[in-house]
């Protein structure tokens, strides 16, 4: 893959960075990302990963832009209201860079159809509102060995999680066996929108450092933070032995 004299420009600050340099650039131009939910969390995910050249995007979603999506939501604006997410998301995508290769699929994820759509990305990103894709993505993307970036987001907190399947790591269903009683969706808990926003950004950062550097220090554990009391910390996971198949066997 080559790198063209403007892309050369227009990344020069990433590039003269030496754990990324014209190599990291490379990788990034040629990774497939998988994004599933374009909300909260995959909207400031989609425009990081978009600005920093990554080259083949795809995006999964079967909503339509509403006006209450809008405070957080931030690449999307009034004219997008009532129309699909996926198709609005994609030509915002092709605006910041027509070369990116974006991929929709309008279609809610399920265990049926995740291995036709999944199979193509090395790393999928969890922007999703429930536990029931959560576990889906956990199941496929440890069973295929891939990388799943994930994050789950309630008023003022957040969660970010790095699953790096090709190590023998806890996965979702180690931390969270079961659906709380309590499904804290944002659309009955509320969401601030800056907390959406750092977490998806740091699932993006968390995105761009598996493309580049095979060392990552949130494999294995996940970030927790508050952003009223501004507590930001980074916890070590543990395997539960009486977990699923796919993860006992590792
Ligand atoms: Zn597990």
């Amino acid at each position: 893959m080559k790198i063209s004299n403007s892309e050369l420009l227009r990344y020069s600050k990433q590039i003269i960075l030496k754990k990324v340099g014209i190599s990291g650039q490379k990788k990034i131009s040629s990774a497939k990302v998988l994004v599933v939910g374009i909300g909260g969390l995959g909207c400031p995910l989609v425009l990081y990963l978009s600005n920093t050249g990554l080259g083949n995007i795809g995006l999964v979603d079967n909503d339509k832009v509403d006006l209450s999506n809008l405070n957080r939501q931030i690449i999307f604006n009034r004219k997008d209201v009532g129309k699909l997410k996926v198709i609005q998301a994609k030509k915002f995508i092709n605006n910041i860079n027509k070369k990116i290769k974006v991929k929709i699929y309008k279609n809610k994820l399920t265990e049926k159809n995740i291995r036709k759509i999944s199979n193509n990305y090395d790393i999928i990103c969890d922007c999703s509102d429930n536990f029931g894709t959560r576990y889906i993505l956990n199941d496929y993307s440890l069973k295929s060995k891939k990388i799943l970036i994930s994050a789950a987001i309630s008023k003022f907190d957040a969660q970010i999680f790095n699953f790096n399947f090709k190590k023998n790591i806890p996965c979702y269903r180690c931390f969270m066996p079961e659906v709380p009683d309590l499904d804290n969706k944002c659309d009955a808990e509320g969401i601030l929108p800056t907390v959406a926003g750092i977490a998806g950004t740091l699932q993006a950062n968390e995105v761009v450092k598996s493309i580049i550097d095979k060392k990552n220090e949130l494999v294995g554990k996940m970030i927790v933070f508050n952003s009223i009391n501004l507590n930001f910390r980074k916890i070590k996971l543990t395997k539960n032995y009486t977990c699923i198949k796919d993860c006992k066997q590792k």
